[in-house]
């Protein structure tokens, strides 16, 4: 190990954070084996005996316990920043995922029948259509279920349970947003102007410089639909793409492009259109509601990357905490790399946060061996743990493609329901192991419905987004040391001590606070934190004329 990353002595030209020196040291050399043969996957399969011998799960329990607390203050210093890398977009959290590539992802072999999701699965896509009835005047919740039309109306007459945690969503939606009219919360005036800065000002600012254009916007300006054989084109210059040398070369550029656009992460797959929304094309009327279940032809090959939100935001969940700056970090990859696809001649689409999607992002990242499954529903990937955020471009550049891995996060989340003890709705699974069948695929079902009822009620400005699972999962962690060993360490460990060990400490060194405690004060929470706020999102040391009534129970 040199400077956090693993050094294989050979070139990581197919790897995930690619370490940008060695793209320079091995520039455009493709005949070299990938990986280093030593790290090959039968020849890691570390026996117990040998993990033992190598004094594996004593130095590494005694390494990992005894760094416990030194590693928790350098995670806080302003040094571990924004634990993606401090020097080039993750390349120094390099995680070389080689030895552990499978043929299937925990949790990706089908045990039924495998059915693609409809756009009302995606529970953005059913808020958004309430809401849009509402201010349309087609629809109030007065009129009740029964008269619920379309989609969104046949998805809750066939789940009716979950029609009025979505109806109270609404009622705390509002009393939400009457208090911040209302100056309640002059405590979270700068987490709020720093989310509306990169939401209002960054992301949906369409007039000033916002990428990537969404299809459904120009839609609605033009009202002339725009089919994907026409916008995934529409920068195309050339009359004939230009000819990759092969498939690898074609994999090696578009990946070095991706981190050169600011990307942390970036794998690419073939295009599975068992995961693409049925009844969605963005571009076309009522959002695709006419579309079907039609693949683009040209949708063959998808490019899957992602950034981590900063870290201290996220571990001062909920009312510091914005989702914003990783979606608005990920969007401007997708947007310049779109771009740059159709400058070689080749079509492309991207699929961007906050719900300009037509795929489910999480099988993708699943498949090109990103990550792994998770309890709270939302996958993790080795570098960041489930603190990403995932964007793409799909295209029909003909790639190499990347394998799925196994590093035992999901075998983790069996054991530590961490966030399904502080997450402060009960959406998330206590169930042991993943039973919950959907769509063909064992997963810990989330209850998105009670999920975004948390979500309806924190404290953020525009009353969205809660992410306690994310900042306390012990997974999601600043690149310090300590964070690269555990990495390292617990996927190669056979006997399973290791994850012992690190959830004991997880839960004896970190103070976690109980679900209810974060809901918002007017719930009977504390507006508690798990982390307390970094000083530049402590309005109060800052500003005159706010009175602190409150205290920080969170860590410093
Ligand atoms: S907190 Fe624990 S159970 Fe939850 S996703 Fe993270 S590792 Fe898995
Ligand atoms: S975002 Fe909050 S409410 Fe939703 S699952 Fe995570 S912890 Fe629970």
């Amino acid at each position: 190990m040199k400077n956090g990353k693993t050094d294989t002595g050979k070139k990581d030209g197919m790897s995930i954070v690619s370490d940008p020196a060695n793209y320079k040291k091995h520039e455009m050399d493709f005949n070299e084996p990938q990986i280093d043969e030593a790290l090959k996957p039968e020849k890691s399969d570390v026996s117990r005996r040998n993990f033992l011998k190598l004094g594996g799960v004593a130095a590494a329990t005694a390494t990992v316990a005894g760094a416990g607390a030194a590693g928790f203050k350098i995670g806080r210093s302003d040094d571990a920043y924004t634990g993606y890398g401090r020097t080039y977009q993750g390349g120094d959290m390099f995680f070389n995922r080689e030895p552990f590539r499978v043929k299937t992802a925990a949790m990706m072999e089908p045990v039924g029948k495998v059915e693609r999701p409809d756009r009302y699965d995606f529970i953005f896509d059913r808020i958004g259509e309430i809401i849009g009835m509402i201010q349309k005047g087609v629809w109030h919740p007065g009129m009740g279920l029964e008269k619920l039309p379309g989609g969104v109306g046949d998805y809750y007459r066939k789940h009716p349970d979950k029609y009025p945690i979505m109806m109270d969503s609404l009622q705390k939606y509002g009393k939400s947003r009457e208090d911040w009219k209302n100056g309640k919360h002059l405590r979270y005036t700068l987490s709020a102007a720093y989310t509306e800065a990169l939401c209002q000002g960054g992301m949906y600012n369409r007039h000033g410089a916002t990428i990537p254009e969404d299809p459904d916007d120009v839609f609605k300006e033009t009202g002339k639909p725009i089919p994907p054989e026409e916008w995934d084109y529409r920068h195309v210059k050339r009359e004939k793409p230009m000819e990759f040398k092969s498939p690898q070369h074609a994999a090696k550029l578009i990946k070095r492009m991706a981190h050169l656009f600011g990307t942390s992460i970036v794998a690419i797959g073939k295009f599975d259109p068992r995961f693409m929304f049925t009844n969605k094309m963005r571009g076309m009327p009522n959002g695709g509601a006419e579309w079907g279940g039609k693949v683009p032809e040209h949708w063959k090959s998808i490019i899957v990357f992602g950034v981590p939100m900063y870290w201290d935001q996220t571990y001062s969940a909920i009312g510091y905490c914005t989702s914003y700056d990783a979606y608005f970090r990920s969007r401007v990859t997708a947007g310049l790399l779109e771009r740059f696809i159709n400058e070689l001649g080749y079509p492309a689409r991207a699929q961007f946060p906050g719900y300009h999607y037509e795929i489910m992002m999480e099988p993708q990242l699943l498949l090109t061996g990103l990550a792994e499954y998770s309890r709270s529903g939302m996958v993790m990937v080795p570098e960041l743990g489930c603190n990403v955020r995932p964007a793409a471009v799909v295209t029909n550049i003909d790639f190499e493609y990347d394998q799925p891995i196994s590093v035992k996060m999901s075998e983790f989340c069996m054991k530590c329901k961490i966030c399904a003890e502080a997450c402060p709705s009960g959406a998330i699974s206590f169930e042991d192991e993943p039973n919950t069948v959907v769509r063909g695929f064992k997963r810990w079902k989330l209850d998105e419905e009670k999920c975004y009822n948390q979500w309806a009620s924190g404290q953020t400005v525009d009353a969205l987004g809660c992410r306690v699972c994310i900042g306390v999962c012990p997974y999601s962690r600043k690149n310090t040391w300590i964070h690269t060993i555990s990495r390292e360490l617990e996927p190669r460990d056979p006997t399973g001590l290791v994850a012992d060990g690190l959830l004991a400490m997880q839960k004896n060194f970190f103070r976690i606070p109980k679900g209810q405690d974060f809901q918002s004060d007017w719930l009977g929470g504390k507006e508690d934190v798990y982390h307390n706020p970094p000083w530049y999102l402590r309005a109060e040391e800052v500003f005159e004329g706010i009175e602190k009534t409150w205290e920080y129970h969170g860590m410093s």
